[in-house]
């Protein structure tokens, strides 16, 4: 028996030196990346002849080649990006992995969760190569994209880091039920909850279950079939409810929005984000200013819906909605642009094919967003909204190596995000042109 517990305690203890040893070998990877122009997201400054040393996952000095190549330890590894742009690695706050545009419609019936996740396995990879090294997943039935997060960190799928809301709340026939099914099949989607005790439930189960993020429905949709976009959905108490309950637990909250009424109510019961905000107007603006409250535009879905719109497999109601609302809310955001309301960068990829989601910098940049704000939406903006302004957003010591490259001028011309040549999530390659 005592034989037994000191070989218990020997074994223990080499397996505990084992993982020590591994650790540290990891800690030590040393990395120094040259770059050619460094674009500082927080003042729009180029900063020339820069070296960036990556320790592990993380940075841990950032500066002038001059200063910062004579600290890097000897055998180093260099990457030379001295010919290209670098910025953080970009943040996209609204997309739905698990998700494609072919099952946007009643075909999503037929759509398993289990193949949701793996459809999202492929839809990270994609993700992660555009350049996008965070996501905020907003949004997947049967809790798929906790799975694919948990995937993802455990290395089984390679994707960004990512932040997920398991089902959205929505009440019963609103944009985040099953709509499509007659009565006898008796079916709601998995985050269906009417009532103030409901939602609360709803709230803290999605977290029990692993949810980053709230998720709710604070209006009808645009690709739902039944729903108003224009009206409100839910009350203002069952808004606060899920809000309150959800602060509570240290768990922030994005409203899907489009009328004005429901973003007022929203943004009244003290959500981090509107989502879409289609029909903005003066008011909602004010408020949203007074606030504190993020808007998460998503308008180049409209560009590649426009041209698609007839081979999706979308009811004619649903693409009646796109032509009617998608064209109005470019006005109404373009205006809230000018307004100065803070604005992160979302896509609600899924809607667009996965990997374009860079094509948001150029349809903000058209429609009146400084080419600066639009890059500040997809990183410290983005960052502080989603709460990981301490490990990701910009390239500062002790901050994950997330870094992407360009060739070009982005705060000239916006198309070059759409063309990222270099990507390294957490001090590892992931793409490398
Ligand atoms: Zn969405």
């Amino acid at each position: 028996m005592k034989r037994f517990t000191i070989l218990c305690v020997l074994l223990l203890l080499a397996a505990g030196l084992g993982n020590t040893q591994e650790r540290k070998k990891d800690a030590l990877a040393q990395l120094a990346i040259r770059a050619g122009k460094v674009l500082d997201v927080r003042t729009g400054k180029y900063l020339a002849d820069q070296v960036i040393w990556v320790e592990g996952d993380r940075i841990k000095a950032i500066g002038s080649a001059a200063d910062v190549q004579k600290q890097i330890p000897a055998g180093a590894k260099t990457i030379d990006l001295s010919s290209a742009t670098v910025l953080p690695g970009l943040i996209d706050c609204h997309t739905h992995l698990t998700m494609n545009p072919k099952t946007l419609g009643p075909s999503r019936l037929r759509i398993s969760y289990p193949r949701a996740a793996l459809m999202g396995a492929h839809n990270a990879r994609v993700t992660l190569e555009a350049g996008f090294t965070t996501v905020r997943n907003v949004g997947a039935s049967g809790y798929a994209d906790i799975a694919l997060r948990e995937a993802i960190k455990d290395g089984d799928v390679v994707g960004p880091r990512m932040l997920a809301s398991g089902p959205p709340l929505s009440i019963t026939g609103g944009h985040g039920d099953e709509n499509y099914l007659a009565p006898q099949f008796n079916y709601s989607d998995d985050g269906v909850a009417d009532g103030v005790p409901a939602v609360m439930e709803k709230v803290r189960q999605n977290i029990k279950y692993g949810a980053d993020v709230i998720k709710f429905m604070a209006t009808g949709g645009v690709l739902s079939e039944g729903d108003n976009p224009a009206v409100a959905q839910y009350s203002l108490e069952e808004m606060k409810a899920i809000v309150d309950t959800a602060h509570s637990l240290g768990r922030k909250v994005a409203a899907h929005a489009h009328g004005a009424p429901g973003i007022k109510l929203a943004v009244i019961a003290g959500v981090d984000s509107i989502e879409h905000g289609s029909y903005i107007d003066d008011e909602a603006i004010r408020l949203m200013k007074e606030h504190g409250t993020y808007l998460v535009p998503t308008v180049f879905l409209e560009d590649w819906l426009v041209g698609n719109l007839e081979v999706l497999n979308l009811t004619p109601s649903m693409k009646e909605k796109a032509k009617t609302v998608l064209p109005i809310a470019k006005q109404n955001l373009s205006h809230a642009f000018q307004s100065g309301v803070k604005v992160a960068f979302g896509t609600d990829s899924a809607v667009y094919p996965h990997g374009l989601n860079a094509g948001e910098f150029a349809t903000m940049v058209k429609m009146g967003l400084p080419p600066l704000a639009a890059i500040q939406a997809a990183t410290v903006n983005a960052a502080d909204l989603i709460g990981w302004s301490d490990r990701v957003g910009t390239l500062e010591p002790s901050k994950f190596a997330d870094i992407v490259a360009v060739n070009g001028d982005p705060l000239a011309d916006p198309h070059v995000m759409e063309h990222v040549r270099f990507v390294m999530k957490g001090g590892e390659v992931v793409k490398n042109e």
